[in-house]
């Protein structure tokens, strides 16, 4: 029995999966299930099971109530928890500060760990930690594991994590670089050593995490090395409707200039900054499909998107001396072929040679770069859910 209950917690929803970690990437979940709208008066329940989709609209007041009625939902429908028997509950926390450096059982001490970090994340680390509570209270006799998006790269070297502001401010107050996506980066890394067929510790790597959020990260041996996230997901490559890298600057500049709030220049940079703020829309099928009709907003938010993705990779390969894969995932990484082919154009003389047929071939792992391509090159479907179960059940067996 190795069936995994996978919970991701938001602050106005729950998605979760039950899944098999052992049955292998192929099986897929056996229940896939969305609680939405927590808090309002109208909420929606959606839930998967063998192809057939079962619906249910009430009032879904807290997070208590939104998992006891989608448990609910699947007893009444024949495939509860009384049918499906749970070896673990895997919690995705967004933060783990400099505390928790890879899957942690969760007990009494370690939830009180995990609200110590609230600052770091007063939007995402609240609403994962009810999670937490709400299914330890509901299923006390089975073990929980948070997993966390920071946990891969606590191994970063201290002059990748460290930031040069004043010492005594970012001490006092956690200032460094933590990374995020860290279950993707890790689970990407862990694939791509079978695909060369090398054990994972003499491969050196970049993974591009490039879906509405993106990161891209160096991973030495299966251990990073640097990551392009900072302190939190603003940093790094330019995404979806987040800036990336700016001159820190720009934020005072706005502030005495525009006389706007912090929480304005917060929402500007997090949420209409990015791809989305410099053409209008932040999915990759309209850019293009706007590249194509002459629209040069979207001509250049695409070319900013990629200048600043091959910086990265630039960087990284100087760090990593040797490069044996570089990586894509995520909803662009795996579905875009233009961005793919851009961000590696021209870097023969680095080693990189793309098979530009093989790069618009669709489908699962597979490699994009020619045979002799001393760096080879591959697209891997990134699965948090499955990384998430793997690490809960190795905690556990
Ligand atoms: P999230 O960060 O929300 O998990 P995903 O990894 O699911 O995001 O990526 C979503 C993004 O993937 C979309 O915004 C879109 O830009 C991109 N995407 C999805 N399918 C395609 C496609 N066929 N071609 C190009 N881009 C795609």
């Amino acid at each position: 029995m190795s069936n995994v209950l996978v919970l991701n917690s938001g602050s106005s929803s729950l998605k979760f999966q039950i899944l098999d970690p052992k049955a292998g990437a192929e099986v897929g979940p056996q229940v896939v299930g969305l609680v939405e709208q927590i808090g309002e008066t109208k909420g929606h329940i959606v839930l998967k099971h063998e192809g057939e989709k079962y619906e249910l609209t009430a009032e879904i007041p807290d997070h208590t109530v939104g998992l006891t009625l989608a448990l609910e939902l699947m007893e009444t429908n024949g495939f509860g928890l009384s049918n499906i028997e749970i070896a673990a509950v895997g919690h995705r926390v967004v933060h783990g500060g400099t505390v928790f450096s890879g899957p942690q059982l969760v007990d009494d001490a370690a939830l009180e760990k995990m609200r110590e970090l609230i600052p770091l994340a007063p939007l995402h680390n609240p609403a994962n930690i009810a999670g937490i509570e709400v299914a330890r209270e509901m299923l006390p006799e089975v073990p929980h594991v948070a997993v966390f998006d920071t946990g891969f790269f606590q191994s970063m070297p201290a002059e990748a994590a460290t930031y040069a502001i004043n010492k005594d401010v970012a001490d006092k107050y956690s200032v460094r670089r933590y990374g995020f996506h860290g279950t993707s980066h890790e689970f990407i890394s862990q694939e791509v050593p079978a695909l060369l067929g090398k054990p994972a510790a003499e491969v050196n790597q970049i993974v591009l995490h490039l879906g509405n959020g993106a990161s891209a990260s160096a991973v030495r041996g299966g251990k990073a090395i640097d990551t392009s996230m900072g302190m939190t997901p603003l940093a790094g490559l330019v995404m979806g409707t987040r800036s990336g890298d700016i001159d820190a600057g720009v934020v005072f500049h706005l502030s005495r200039q525009a006389g706007m709030s912090v929480d304005e220049i917060d929402t500007l940079l997090n949420h209409k900054s990015g791809v989305k703020g410099l053409c209008g829309f932040n999915d990759f099928r309209d850019l293009h499909a706007h590249r194509e009709a002459g629209d040069a907003a979207a001509e250049l938010a695409y070319r900013v998107y990629i200048h600043q993705l091959r910086h990265y990779i630039g960087a990284y390969m100087i760090e990593l001396g040797r490069v044996d894969a570089i990586t894509f995932t995520a909803g662009v990484g795996e579905n875009d072929d233009y961005v793919r082919a851009d961000a590696l154009a021209e870097l023969e003389n680095f080693g990189i040679f793309i098979d530009p047929e093989r790069n618009k071939v669709r489908g699962g792992a597979r490699l994009i770069s020619t045979d002799e391509s001393p760096v080879k090159v591959f697209v891997v479907p990134t699965n948090e859910e499955l990384a998430i179960a793997r690490f809960a059940l190795s905690l556990v067996v």
